[in-house]
């Protein structure tokens, strides 16, 4: 008697605690609709405005490798063209350009208010600091001077969208 009694609330137990009761069926995860603050960020459209094929290619592979999305000019014509129909999210703007220059172009942007937001940062050669001020004043919002390490250029980008984002 006693032993069926016992045999029975270990029936009743093992009923009541039956180890499946602990298995918790995998939640199947949907594809989030929301694209993480990383995957946003690594979508940011850089022009790069740069006659000299070299250094144009150097910077729009190290941006390529940034994650960013690195959009090649090859003249201030083409700059100001790609400007308008691709809406960058910063511009990399050589200052010594065939036909219209690094300053005409920055003046070209900032005057339209459809452009006059887009942050830009001017490459310059040794010797042009007058051209550096006027650029500044024209609302550049950083540059570099040449020969400049990539990394630098990068660094430099990051720290104007930062900047940008927090106006
Ligand atoms: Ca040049």
């Amino acid at each position: 008697m006693e032993d069926n009694s016992a045999l029975l609330s270990r029936k009743r137990l093992s009923f009541i605690i039956h180890p499946s009761a602990f298995i918790i069926p995998p939640i199947p995860y949907p594809p989030s609709p929301i694209p993480c603050k990383l995957t946003a960020m690594s979508h940011e459209k850089i022009l790069i405005v740069e006659d000299e094929e070299e250094i144009r290619e150097l910077v729009v592979y190290n941006l390529g490798k940034q994650g960013y999305q690195a959009i090649p000019a090859e003249t201030g014509e083409e700059g100001l063209r790609l400007v308008r129909s691709e809406k960058p999210d910063l511009i990399v703007l050589d200052l010594m350009l065939p036909g219209v220059d690094g300053l005409e172009v920055t003046r070209t942007l900032k005057r339209d208010p459809a452009t006059a937001a887009i942050p830009l940062v001017m490459l310059t050669a040794k010797g042009e600091e007058t051209d550096i001020v006027a650029g500044l004043e024209l609302g550049a919002d950083d540059y570099l001077t040449k020969p400049f390490s990539p990394r630098v250029l990068t660094a430099r980008i990051r720290a104007v969208l930062r900047r940008k984002s927090e106006e």
